[in-house]
């Protein structure tokens, strides 16, 4: 058979019919006989084993017997009439029980005719007994096309109530195997298959839903696996690739004066060789001729401003402006006076943007950015204003990618003839596994070498018993001249009861830390924005050793002084939460600590998050045990990439088969743009027939 016939309507397979077919359509999502054959079991049941029944025992999973059916009786109950049948093998006698379909049932059964029953045991007053079980004859048993790990395929109630039970799919699973006599189009080329040891597509699919042996389903299970990894990584590289030739860009030929200066009198450090080779990689970029579109993912205090304005100075040095954009008017203004300070002595004009600047600036930097006379605006979400026209901007940075959305992003490229160069900077750490498959058509830039010098965060895990000791510490380092903060959850801002805790905390810290030798700020999302600025800047000038806040000093607060990070019921946040509030503390000269506080009761999940906080400050290895905790559907940007609707494949399990599908797509691409080689036909109708369903595309940058 073609494959045309495999794009047949499945109410066209044999035993299916049109309202079956409705069904298969609504729940399942299959319409043809493609979508059936590609519709995998999620478990196997070990069906090598038979069980006597003077061997069962209470609380057995799914077992199955040989056995014949002796006697059957019907059974009046409240609603209509159970049927009760006794079943025997050579060492005792059970009940199977039906409490629907009675009347139907009675008639299809055998008496004295061996059976093979399978399914769940109950057991009732000394007598085992097996509620609808699975039955058939044990001459059909041995002459199905079958083995011994039986195929349990996803479901759903509605299935099963409609009777599409699990051996009615496996059944129509292999009548379409008999109609097609096995035979399916290959969609990998001879040379994959060899070079990676895989099954043939033939087999694979066979073997997946027809296990032949242990040995034959873990491949088959692999080369599904690598075929739908790979093809997604076909799709990813093949975009990235149009984008690359498609999207011009303006090239920044020469690293020029602005550059060189600052290079060799400005810069206050060596870089990281982790900085040089990410500068490398983006100066690679922008001379190329097609546009920039990097993502640097860099752990807080990684240095990633240094490598943002580095790349600023190139553009300059070319003729064009740049902009550098912050999420919140804090960071926005801490930009803005850190390069104005690494700048010095330079002959540059550097202005803020932001939403509190005055008419009489702004209107100052619109026209001196339209003249060509303002370098650098660096800003907040005022620099996309539609009033802002730059003369010409050749390079957009972006601070904090995830608060900013795809089409503030693009916004930015329609204010010229052709796109500035983006660079967007991320200090949430999107894991390796996820980022190739996620944003596998982006560029992707890592710092993961922190400058040197830095003291590790001491990171402790403390219960509440040991709360006096706790206070003790904290004694101690005030004593020393250090600042503390104590942060509780408050995962819900209209949750009564973390405000209550927080409360609550406020006032035993007050007792145990009395005035007047002890100053408390405290600081919650309830309070007024001016209030908690009050607050605030007491902390910032030393004024109060203490600051008490919720969550809402997790972004952007920059106290060196500040080296000790209490949090309070560590257990409720998050992996990157806590990792994201230590980054609070470690900003000084001073050896810093992270206490994380928690009780008693903690759940498994909760015992991984706290060692794994104890145990490592690396935020790419945190996001990975984040990752694997919660699964990449509650990480950020992934809920639309595609990567979820995987049908096989795990990106995390399977991150090996991830990793060669890829370094194999870029291969093939690389020799193959168009897939036109004779060699590589399978793929390319595969890949055709894929990018005409896949919605993979729609919602990726
Ligand atoms: P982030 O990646 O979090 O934005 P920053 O760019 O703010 O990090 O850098 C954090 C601190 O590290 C800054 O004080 C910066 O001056 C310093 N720094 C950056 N790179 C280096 C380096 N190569 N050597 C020493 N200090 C550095
Ligand atoms: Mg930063």
């Amino acid at each position: 058979m073609s494959v045309a016939t495999l794009n047949t309507s499945i109410s066209y397979l044999k035993g299916v019919g049109p309202s079956r077919a409705d069904l298969l359509k609504s729940e399942l999502g299959i319409f043809t006989f493609n979508d059936l054959l590609h519709f995998f079991p999620n478990r196997y049941i070990d069906r090598t084993q038979f069980f006597k029944i003077n061997q069962l025992q209470q609380n057995t999973a799914e077992i199955q017997i040989i056995g014949k059916i002796t006697h059957i009786k019907t059974v009046a109950q409240k609603k209509g009439s159970r049927l009760v049948a006794t079943f025997i093998d050579e060492t005792g006698s059970m009940e199977l029980i039906w409490f629907r379909g009675a009347k139907w049932i009675k008639d299809t059964l055998k008496v004295n005719t061996p059976y093979v029953i399978f399914g769940k045991l109950t057991y009732f007053n000394g007598l085992f007994s097996m509620p609808h079980p699975e039955m058939e004859l044990l001459v059909d048993y041995k002459k199905n096309l079958r083995t011994a790990m039986q195929p349990v395929y996803p479901s759903t109630e509605k299935l099963t109530n409609k009777g599409i039970t699990n051996r009615v799919v496996s059944k129509m699973i292999q009548t379409l195997f008999e109609e097609v006599e096995g035979r399916f189009t290959e969609t990998l080329s001879d040379e994959i298959i060899q070079k990676f040891h895989l099954l043939s597509k033939s087999e694979a699919l066979l073997n997946i839903h027809f296990p032949q042996s242990h040995d034959l389903l873990t491949k088959a299970h692999n080369r599904l696996k690598f075929e739908e990894l790979f093809f997604i990584q076909l799709q990813l590289i093949r975009k990235k690739l149009i984008r690359k030739s498609k999207i011009k860009g303006y090239n920044f030929e020469k690293v020029g004066a602005y550059f060189n200066y600052f290079y060799k009198n400005n810069l206050p450090f060596d870089l990281t060789n982790a900085q040089k080779r990410v500068l490398k990689e983006i100066r690679k970029d922008i001379g190329s001729n097609a546009q920039m579109n990097r993502l640097l993912q860099g752990d807080v205090g990684s240095g990633k401003t240094i490598v943002a304005l580095l790349t600023i100075l190139i553009a300059l040095d070319n003729g064009f402006q740049a902009s550098l954009m912050a999420p919140t008017e804090i960071l926005a203004t801490q930009h803005f006076n850190a390069i104005k300070e690494l700048l010095v002595g330079m002959d540059l004009n550097v202005k803020l943007l932001t939403g509190s600047v005055k008419t009489k600036e702004r209107k100052l930097i619109h026209q001196q950015l339209e003249s060509g006379e303002l370098h650098i605006l660096i800003g907040t979400h005022a620099l996309i204003e539609d009033k802002v026209q730059f003369k010409n901007l050749g390079i957009a940075i972006i601070d904090e990618q995830h608060r900013f959305g795809v089409e503030q992003r693009s916004k930015m490229w329609h204010k010229n003839d052709l796109p500035p160069h983006i660079l967007v900077m991320t200090a949430t750490p999107i894991p390796r596994t996820l980022a190739m498959s996620a944003y596998g058509d982006l560029d992707i830039s890592v710092i993961d070498e922190l400058p040197p010098g830095r003291k590790e965060i001491a990171t402790a895990h403390r219960y509440d018993s040991n709360r006096l000791s706790v206070f003790k510490f904290l004694k101690d380092e005030i004593a020393k001249g250090r600042q503390v903060y104590i942060v509780y959850p408050l995962i819900n801002e209209s949750e009564a009861m973390d405000y209550k805790d927080l409360m609550d905390g406020y006032e035993s810290i007050s007792r145990e830390f009395p005035v007047p030798k002890y100053q408390i700020s405290i600081v919650h999302g309830k309070m007024k924005a001016e209030d908690k600025e009050y607050e605030m800047q007491r902390f910032i000038k030393n004024e109060t050793q203490i600051m008490v806040a919720t969550t809402v000093i997790e972004v952007g607060v920059n106290i060196p002084n500040a080296s000790v990070m209490v949090i309070e019921s560590a257990e409720r946040f998050g992996l990157s939460q806590l990792h994201q509030l230590r980054g609070r503390v470690g900003r000084g000269a001073e050896q810093s600590y992270c206490i994380l506080m928690t009780s008693f009761k903690l759940s498994a999940d909760a015992k991984i998050r706290l060692e794994t906080m104890v145990k490592s400050s690396d935020g790419f290895y945190i996001a990975e045990v984040d990752l694997k905790l919660r699964g990449p559907g509650n990480l950020m940007g992934t809920q639309q990439s595609g990567v979820l609707n995987l049908k096989i494949a795990d990106i995390i399990k399977d991150n090996v088969i991830l990793k060669t599908a890829r370094i194999l797509a870029i291969e093939l691409l690389t020799k193959d743009p168009s897939l036109s080689l004779p060699e590589n036909r399978y793929i390319k109708t595969a890949y055709l027939e894929i990018s005409k369903k896949s919605t993979i595309w729609q919602n990726i940058s």
